[in-house]
């Protein structure tokens, strides 16, 4: 395989992703298989001889699809949405033909400069403050760490990252549980620990209660507990709960402690003005991050994390041996240095393709459909016998269940069985609930209104 060959696979590749895209709605949502069924197909071991693409092709159009969960379906209501616009799948064909490491700006500088220059213009999108500035990550999961880090060098006076924690005082940091596990995740791979992640007490709409938040951090305080910092919810996995943000913040920033928040999913829809109230107050955020690779359409990964101000997080995660050194350009932003990993992908291009092929007022039309159809569903579904709504909306999320768990649980089988819709599940106030999102970037009307045309005919 040559780059001439390549030429001819790709375009086979692009007129085989053309099928694939227009006939996904003829195939089931979630993949039909027992575990080990593709294992089973595949060879043990590396072959010692080149083998020809025409097999290779041959086989993956005969293995792959049909072992896969297609995120692109229109009906895909899972989880939160993957979305890849063909807009940015044409941008990492690209950004995978340039190939490049975009670790320093020497090793691309139009990677870096996009880069800044995508920040900035999703920063106006998202109408945040002039003043943020801030970086592309692979996940949500690597910006909260990364966060959580500098929370924890920061009220260590950065001494964590050259002694180690042992010895220093109990760190704490304080979020509600309808956050994330990445968060939890964080606090354990930050040295932090579970046990020092306060949750603090919810209200009757599941957002944090500032003053629970001001009563933990008093209490730790007092106890001989380092408070670090508090990681904020606006649109929680579960049930899509938002915090308090601006009273959260008034008493965290009360105590000197920074503020991250998580709006991993519904970021995407602060290009909504109409939405922004669900996180007033986000311009006193020190750190927040949106995943574009959910809601937006630019596909995964792609993560934007904003900063107030990057000092903090660049002393925390940067290093510049003399092999990563930019002889007479320091002034210039080595983007490695905001991020756990040395190494980064060209993940703005995808940005840019997006923004400009839709338009945000392309992009605000396809999530204000979204919104309204979800509202739609949930009527739908509330209408039937035996269904009970179990949260309501938030943007483009709701529950549903069955008067019991098992029932629930069987229901939800039958679903994603039946292939034509797929939903998942989550634990809320004790019971066993289906999550209904509405995000998928194709998706229209009709596909959502199947989501009750298939509950009434499988709930009975
Ligand atoms: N935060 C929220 C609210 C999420 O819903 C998710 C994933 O769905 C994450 C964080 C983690 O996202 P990522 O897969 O980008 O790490």
């Amino acid at each position: 395989m040559n780059h001439d060959d390549l030429n001819h696979w790709s375009k086979r590749a692009a007129d085989w992703a053309q099928g694939y895209h227009g006939g996904l709605r003829n195939r089931p949502v979630r993949a039909a298989l027992i575990p080990g069924a593709i294992a089973a197909q595949l060879p043990a071991a590396a072959p010692e001889a080149a083998e020809p693409m025409e097999t290779i092709f041959a086989d993956f159009e005969r293995i792959v699809p049909d072992g896969m969960t297609h995120w692109q379906h229109p009906r895909f209501f899972a989880y939160f949405p993957a979305n890849a616009s063909p807009a940015s799948m044409l941008a990492e064909q690209l950004a995978n033909a340039i190939a490049a490491q975009g670790m320093l700006w020497q090793t691309s500088p139009a990677a870096t400069e996009m880069e800044q220059v995508m920040i900035g213009w999703l920063r106006g999108a998202l109408g945040l403050p002039a003043d943020f500035t801030g970086t592309i990550h692979d996940s949500a999961t690597t910006a909260t760490l990364s966060a959580v880090l500098t929370m924890r060098e920061a009220a260590l006076a950065f001494s964590g990252n050259i002694k180690g924690l042992s010895g220093l005082p109990r760190l704490r940091l304080y979020a509600s549980a309808q956050t994330h596990s990445s968060v939890d995740k964080a606090a354990r791979v930050a040295g932090i620990g579970q046990d020092n992640l306060v949750k603090v007490a919810t209200d009757t709409d599941f957002a944090m209660d500032p003053a629970a938040l001001d009563a933990a951090i008093r209490a730790d305080k007092a106890a001989g507990y380092l408070p670090a910092g508090v990681i904020l919810c606006a649109g929680g996995t579960s049930i899509g709960a938002f915090d308090a943000i601006a009273a959260c913040i008034k008493v965290a920033h009360a105590h000197n402690l920074p503020v991250h928040v998580d709006a991993a999913w519904a970021g995407s829809a602060m290009i909504c003005p109409e939405f922004r109230h669900l996180w007033a107050g986000i311009e006193d955020a020190d750190s927040l991050v949106f995943n574009p690779h959910k809601w937006l359409g630019a596909q995964f990964d792609c993560a934007v994390q904003f900063l107030r101000d990057p000092t903090a997080q660049v002393k925390t995660l940067g290093l510049r041996p003399t092999y990563l050194e930019t002889a007479g350009r320091e002034e210039i932003v080595n983007f490695n240095e905001w991020t756990v990993p040395l190494g980064r992908r060209f993940r703005a291009l995808k940005l840019w393709f997006t923004l400009r092929a839709y338009g945000l007022d392309g992009l605000r039309a396809r999530i204000r459909n979204h919104v309204a159809w979800a509202a739609e569903a949930r009527d739908a579904l509330a209408a039937l016998p035996r269904i009970q709504i179990t949260s309501e909306p938030r943007l483009s999320l709701f529950s549903f269940a069955l008067p019991t768990d098992a029932e629930t649980e069987a229901l939800l089988n039958r679903i994603n069985d039946d292939g034509r819709i797929y939903l998942t599940q989550t634990r809320h106030l004790g019971r066993y609930v289906i999550r209904v999102q509405v995000g998928q970037f194709d998706c229209t009307r009709e596909d959502v209104m199947m989501i009750p045309t298939v509950v009434a005919e499988l709930a009975g």
